[in-house]
C-alpha cells in the first residue's frame, strides 16, 4: 500500500516533517494545522514598530546539518551574538552560569560554593542520582545549590526538584571542572560555558522567519484544521469545520496528552492511565515596549529570588536593532506557573511592572508604549518520577497504531528549535524507512 503521511501541527517540527518528505523522498503528505498561521511557538508579531517572539527564541546550534540548512533556506540573514547574560540575586549580577561565575558575591557565599564542589568532587559516587535535588548537590555541590540552582529550579518548575528528575539536565545544564569554579569566583573573564554561549537571531525582523523559510518548499499546508477526533481502527482524522483525512502514518506534533481527548477508540487503561499521569508548567509571557533606549545592556538576566514575579527577563533590543523602532527599548518577561502554583491572576501585571522598578530595570518615569502577552499552556514539560514510564507507555501505544509523535509538545520532551527540525528530518525518515 503506497504511503500517506498526514501531519498534525504546522510549528517547526512539522514544516520540517513535510520539507523533509518532500525534499529528500518524495513521499505525500498533508499539513494541517489549527490557527491561522504557521510557526507555532516560533511566531513574532509586529506591534507599533516593536517586533515580538512568543516568548524570547534565540538560535542555538549543536548539529553542522540544522546550521547548513538554515542558511542555505535564510543565507546571509542571521547574525551570530556572544552570550551577555547574567544572574540577579542579593542586589548583585554575576554572570551566567552562575557555576561558574560567583564573583561580586559575598566572600562568604563565594567561600561555601568553592568548598561545597570541592567536596562534591571528591566524593565516590555509587548511583546514579535519582533526584534533581541529588543531581545538582552531585554535580556543584551543597553552596553552589543553595545559591543559586535550587531556588531557581524551585522557581522555573514550580515544584521542589526532590519531585523531579534530572534527564533534561545534559544539554542545557553546563558541568564546571574546580579550576572554572575558583576561576570565576575571583574574576568576570571567564570561559563561556554551556549551549547557549552564542546564539544567531535574524539581522531583521522576528524568529517566525525561520518557519516562514520551509513554506516555499512546502506543498498543502492547510491552516484553519483543529483536529478534533482520531480514529485508530479507519485511520482517519476530522477537523472542527467538518473535514476528513485518510491517512497511512500520523505525525502528531500536537500537544501529547491532548490525544487522550480525540482518540475515539477505546485505548488500554494503563495507557489512559499514563496519559492523565503527564504533567506540564505553564509560562506567561509579557512583551513590554518601552520610551526610553537601552534600558538595559544584557541579552537576559535570570531571577532566583522570590520577590521578583518573573525568573526571567530578556532585552530584544540588544540582539537586532530592527526589533525597535530607534531610541526605544523592549524587554519579555518570563513568569512560570502551574497547578501546584497558580498564577497570580488579578494584578500580575502591576506587580511586574513594580518588580521591573525595584530591580533596576525601568525608571518609575518610564512609559510602557506598548504590551503584548503570550499565554503559553504547555510551556516546558515536568520530568517528575512518572515522566519516562508515562511517556513510553503512550508513545510505544501510538507508534503501534502508525501514530508518531514528535516535537516539543508531541513528543512530550524539553526541545529547541533545532532539536524540533532534527525530529522533523528523523520522523520522515522512520516513516520512509520502512516504518
Ligand atoms: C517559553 C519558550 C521559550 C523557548 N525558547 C527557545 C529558544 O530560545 N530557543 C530555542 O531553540 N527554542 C526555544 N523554545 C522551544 C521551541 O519553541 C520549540 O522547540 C519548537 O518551536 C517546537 O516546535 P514544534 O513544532 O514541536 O511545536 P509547536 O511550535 O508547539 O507546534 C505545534 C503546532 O500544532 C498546532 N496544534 C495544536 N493543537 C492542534 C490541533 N488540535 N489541530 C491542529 N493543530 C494543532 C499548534 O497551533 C502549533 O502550531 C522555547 C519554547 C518555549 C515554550
Amino acid at each position: 500500500m503506497s504511503k500517506k503521511v498526514v501531519i498534525l501541527g504546522a510549528g517547526l517540527t512539522g514544516l520540517s516533517t513535510a520539507y523533509h518528505l518532500q525534499n529528500g523522498y518524495t513521499v505525500p503528505y498533508s499539513i494541517y494545522e489549527k490557527s491561522g498561521h504557521i510557526g507555532g511557538l516560533a511566531c513574532s508579531r509586529k506591534i507599533d514598530g516593536f517586533v515580538f517572539d512568543c516568548d524570547g527564541h534565540l538560535l542555538h546550534f549543536k548539529t553542522e546539518y540544522v546550521k547548513k540548512l538554515i542558511n542555505k533556506l535564510l543565507p546571509g540573514v542571521l547574525d551570530v551574538h556572544q552570550r551577555n547574560a547574567w544572574i540577579y540575586s542579593r542586589d548583585v549580577y554575576t554572570k551566567y552560569p552562575f557555576q561558574a561565575n560567583t564573583f561580586g558575591l559575598p566572600a562568604a557565599i563565594i567561600k561555601r560554593c568553592i568548598l561545597g564542589i570541592l567536596k562534591a568532587k571528591s566524593r565516590k559516587k555509587n548511583r546514579p542520582e535519582a533526584t534533581l535535588s541529588d543531581w545538582l548537590k552531585e554535580k556543584f555541590g551543597k553552596g553552589i545549590t543553595k545559591y543559586f540552582m535550587y531556588p531557581y529550579n524551585l522557581k522555573f518548575w514550580t515544584v521542589p526538584p526532590e519531585q523531579l528528575i534530572p534527564d533534561w539536565t545534559k544539554d542545557y545544564v553546563p558541568l564546571v571542572g574546580i579550576r572554572e569554579v575558583i576561576n570565576g569566583a575571583f574574576s568576570l573573564k571567564t570561559k563561556a560555558l554551556g549551549y547557549n554561549s552564542r546564539f544567531w537571531y535574524p539581522k531583521r525582523g522576528g524568529i517566525d522567519q525561520i518557519a516562514d523559510a520551509f513554506t516555499p518548499r512546502i506543498n498543502n499546508i492547510k491552516t484553519q484544521h483543529k483536529v478534533t477526533e482520531l480514529d485508530l481502527k479507519s485511520k482517519t482524522v476530522c477537523f472542527n469545520n467538518g473535514k476528513t483525512a485518510a491517512f497511512t502514518h500520523l505525525v502528531s506534533t500536537i500537544p501529547l496528552v491532548e490525544l487522550k481527548d480525540i482518540i475515539v477508540n477505546k485505548i488500554p487503561t494503563k495507557v489512559k492511565d499514563a496519559f492523565y499521569g503527564l504533567k506540564y508548567i505553564s509560562i506567561f509571557n509579557l512583551n513590554l515596549g518601552i520610551n526610553r533606549e537601552k534600558v538595559s545592556d544584557k541579552h537576559w538576566i535570570y531571577y532566583p529570588e522570590d520577590k521578583f514575579s518573573f525568573f526571567r527577563l530578556g532585552f530584544p533590543m540588544n540582539f537586532s536593532d530592527n526589533v525597535t523602532p530607534k531610541g526605544k527599548s523592549s524587554v519579555y518577561v518570563e513568569v512560570s506557573y502551574s497547578d501546584s502554583k497558580p498564577l497570580q491572576g488579578n494584578g500580575l501585571e502591576k506587580k511586574i511592572h513594580n518588580d521591573l522598578i525595584q530591580a533596576g530595570i525601568l525608571r518609575p518615569e518610564d512609559k510602557i508604549m506598548t504590551q503584548q502577552t503570550n499565554d503559553i499552556k504547555y510551556g516546558y514539560v515536568l520530568y517528575d518520577h512518572n515522566y519516562k514510564h508515562n511517556v513510553k507507555t503512550i508513545i510505544d501505544f501510538l507508534k503501534q497504531n502508525n501514530i508518531y509523535p514528535a516535537g516539543r509538545c508531541g513528543a512530550w520532551k524539553y526541545m529547541s528549535m533545532e532539536d524540533a527540525i532534527c525530529e522533523g528530518k528523523s520522523v520522515s525518515e522512520l516513516i520512509t524507512n520502512g516504518g
